[in-house]
């Protein structure tokens, strides 16, 4: 295989990285505080996550599926699966590496022809997502489970509003109705909620650099997308750029093709609102964006050219803002083309 340098690279901060799990660490008081890393940990990288994450002390690991937990198996952690285990997965379960997050009655079921053996339980608290009920519960489905965490998950951590204190109730009194070892209830945003913690916390987002509420202000930005300029041109007064000529120049203006685009993640909602920033200059982003282009007003970077890299702002919560997307959808559509470049400070 030849090695070509890639022409947009995604920036990943480790010491932010791990310095946001050991802030929601410290906020989860008592309460260990695990990691989700499905979803390739948010689209930065879910090797290089969990590898950092261990080495700062965290110990629990949520993945959505086995394919996610085989990929983690080298490196030897405890690792919850929170989709459980259909049948199809039976043969993955067999080898170790990780534990199922039993959702339904044929999933325990399954579990129990199986022989059991160490597993997690989720429980409805309200959101009707995944989970077995109160109700299931109460009338013995979990009886004869290995059962290390039972936990439930918030619907509107986000939010103030009462389903919070509604689903957090209903999850406590179903402390030592289980064999449960552990309870755990406190995505990112419920960790900054008080008295949500219970004995295990299970941030995604923060860890990444998302904010899903004020209290969570120390998190610090883990990803920086950067990209090639392709082309540096001028445009003359009244010519327009891209697709569907949604930008249009008032006066001449110096116009740089950026080497990123939808397919990478940057998404067409970036259409004249996104910005690339070089040297504390803002450069902004001219008409639509395209499938693998940008094109940025770089009149205030003369010396950007042909070859030079810029970085697009990219800061979650404010791109969040601007552009209608979610933190989680601005994180986790990041793209393969990107070579994923890991610093510490
Ligand atoms: C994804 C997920 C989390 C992490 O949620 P964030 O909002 O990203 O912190 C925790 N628990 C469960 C069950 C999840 O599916």
């Amino acid at each position: 295989m030849i090695d070509i340098p890639a022409p947009l690279r995604l920036r990943l901060d480790g010491d932010a990285l791990v310095q946001n799990w050991r802030t929601l660490d410290r906020m989860s008081g008592t309460a260990a505080c695990g990691a989700a890393v499905k979803a390739n940990g948010y689209g930065l990288g879910a090797i290089e996550v969990a590898r950092r994450l261990a080495a700062a002390g965290c110990r629990d690991f949520f993945v959505s599926n086995w394919q996610e937990a085989a990929e983690l198996a080298p490196l030897g952690l405890t690792v919850s699966v929170l989709h459980g285990v259909r049948e199809e997965d039976m043969p993955a379960v067999t080898a170790g590496f990780a534990r199922p997050v039993l959702n339904t009655p044929i999933q325990v079921a399954r579990w129990k022809a199986a022989g059991g053996g160490p597993c997690d339980v989720m429980v409805d608290t309200g959101m009707n997502r995944l989970g077995v009920s109160a109700d299931d519960i109460a009338g013995g489905l979990l009886d004869g489970l290995a059962i290390e965490t039972l936990m439930s998950h918030l619907a509107c951590a986000d939010e103030d509003v009462p389903m919070n204190a509604v689903q957090r109730d209903r999850f406590a009194a179903l402390a030592g109705t289980t064999s449960a070892r552990r309870l755990s209830l406190a995505n990112s945003a419920g960790i900054a909620l008080k008295g949500y913690a219970f004995d295990l916390t299970r941030p995604g987002l923060a860890l990444y650099g998302g904010v899903p509420r004020n209290e969570l202000s120390a998190i610090r930005q883990v990803v920086g997308p950067e990209a090639q300029i392709l082309q540096r041109r001028r445009v003359h007064a009244s010519d327009s750029v891209g697709y569907n000529a949604l930008w249009t120049a008032k006066d001449e203006t110096e116009v740089a093709i950026v080497n990123l685009g939808y397919a990478d993640g940057y998404r067409r909602h970036f259409t004249n609102i996104g910005a690339a920033l070089a040297s504390g200059r803002v450069l902004p982003v001219l008409g639509r964006v395209s499938m693998d282009l940008v094109a940025i007003g770089v009149d205030a970077a003369k010396d950007l050219a042909e070859g030079d890299w810029v970085a697009l702002d990219y800061a979650l919560p404010t791109s969040a803002a601007a552009s209608g997307l979610s933190q989680y959808e601005l994180l986790t559509g990041l793209g393969a083309r990107f070579e994923r470049v890991w610093t510490t400070s």
